[in-house]
């Protein structure tokens, strides 16, 4: 038996060691994860409540058109209701968008290092990737202009970008928005969207009334805190994102998804709590950055990228051993960096007390 050609080379997504696993190790009572973006602060109780109120009805499918939430979302974008797509997990749009879109000789432009999964799927379809460096942690989007060819389906951007954190500001988004050709696809993945605080951070929703060939992506899974539930969305063009629905699973997203989604955004008030601590967070980071010299890059999503000048995976075994598990840079590029999810206050100082007695050699 052999599966397809495109999925020799590749590996199954690396999810960072189970919490379990490492108490088990380690002998450590308490073992905290800031490896994956997630939420420090849970999600809110109107989410878990809502959980609640559709557990009786797990014999059912779910609403595959997901009309309640679609109705909701729509009317907090102000986007036509068709212009949607229910993903389990935005992760599950981009699988769609290449699956529908891409075929062997097409290709995809991305930025490197960025968040891994347009590559992958898109190395599946049989597609290329040409992948742009980032300058100084931000995409270069002269150069991913340039790398558009006849062949290139899909351009991928990364806002803020994971794992730089590094942000794109309305006038070179919109500039680059202009000068990619109508028949290419530009896909503005806002995961990290509710934490940016950047002035500058371009309002897309808006422009989909003049640019057909704009999609954008964003998630529950981050600062809502319902990653465990798998759900995010793609916003586009109303034509373009029916002629992509029969591409997606029938029921792919679930009641209990769909729910707790629907009624995380009722709460405004947990959202920017979450984004005033967060804020927070990063600059505590940056302090210590400050303090002691070392490089990291200006951050609007809910994590920063730290360079300890030592290899990666030194400074993961160090916080690691503190309970920490944090994501390793030399798996996302940057060799003597390490990726920390922002955590609560007590733990950023936590970890912070710790990397300050790694760096002086303590
Ligand atoms: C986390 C993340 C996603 C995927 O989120 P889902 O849980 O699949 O909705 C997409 N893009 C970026 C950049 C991310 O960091």
């Amino acid at each position: 038996m052999e599966v397809k050609q495109t999925l020799r080379g590749l590996t199954p997504y690396q999810p960072g060691k189970p919490v379990d696993e490492v108490k088990r190790e380690l002998g450590l009572e308490k073992v905290v994860k800031l490896a994956s973006n997630e939420n420090p602060y849970g999600c809110s109780p109107l989410a878990k409540k809502a959980i609640e109120d559709v557990l009786s009805d797990v014999a059912v499918y779910p609403d595959g058109y997901a009309q309640k939430l679609r109705t909701k979302v729509a009317n907090r974008l102000e986007v036509n209701e068709k212009q949607l797509l229910f993903g389990n997990g935005s992760d599950e749009v981009i699988l769609i968008l290449c699956r529908a879109l891409l075929s062997k000789g097409d290709n995809i432009v991305t930025a490197t290092p960025t968040f891994p999964q347009y590559r992958h799927n898109a190395i599946i379809e049989g597609a290329e990737v040409k992948e742009v460096p980032l300058v100084n942690g931000e995409h270069d989007l002269d150069k991913m202009r340039e790398a558009i060819d006849e062949r290139t389906k899909i351009v991928f951007v990364c806002n803020p970008n994971n794992p730089t954190g590094n942000s794109i500001g309305e006038k070179p988004f919109l500039d680059f928005l202009k000068s990619v050709p109508e028949d290419v696809v530009v896909v503005s993945d806002e995961a990290y969207k509710e934490y940016v605080t950047a002035e500058d951070y371009p309002e897309t929703v808006p422009l989909l009334k003049e640019y057909s060939n704009l999609l954008i992506l964003r998630t529950f899974s981050k600062a809502y805190g319902l990653a465990s539930l798998r759900i995010g969305y793609g916003v586009g063009n109303e034509a373009f994102m029916q002629s992509l629905d029969p591409a997606r699973e029938p029921f792919n997203t679930s009641a209990i998804a769909q729910s707790a989604a629907y009624y995380a955004l009722d709460d405004d008030d947990f959202l920017l709590e979450c984004k005033q601590k967060n804020r927070e967070g990063i600059r505590m980071f940056e302090q210590f950055c400050d303090e002691h010299n070392l490089h990291y890059y200006p951050s609007q999503g809910n994590f920063v990228l730290l360079d300890l000048n030592v290899s990666g995976s030194v400074t993961f075994d160090r916080l690691i051993r503190a309970g920490y598990i944090v994501r390793n840079g030399e798996a996302l590029g940057f060799p003597t960096s390490v990726r920390i999810t922002v955590g609560s206050k007590e733990q950023n100082e936590e970890i912070i007390n710790e990397l300050t007695k790694l760096v002086s050699g303590r």
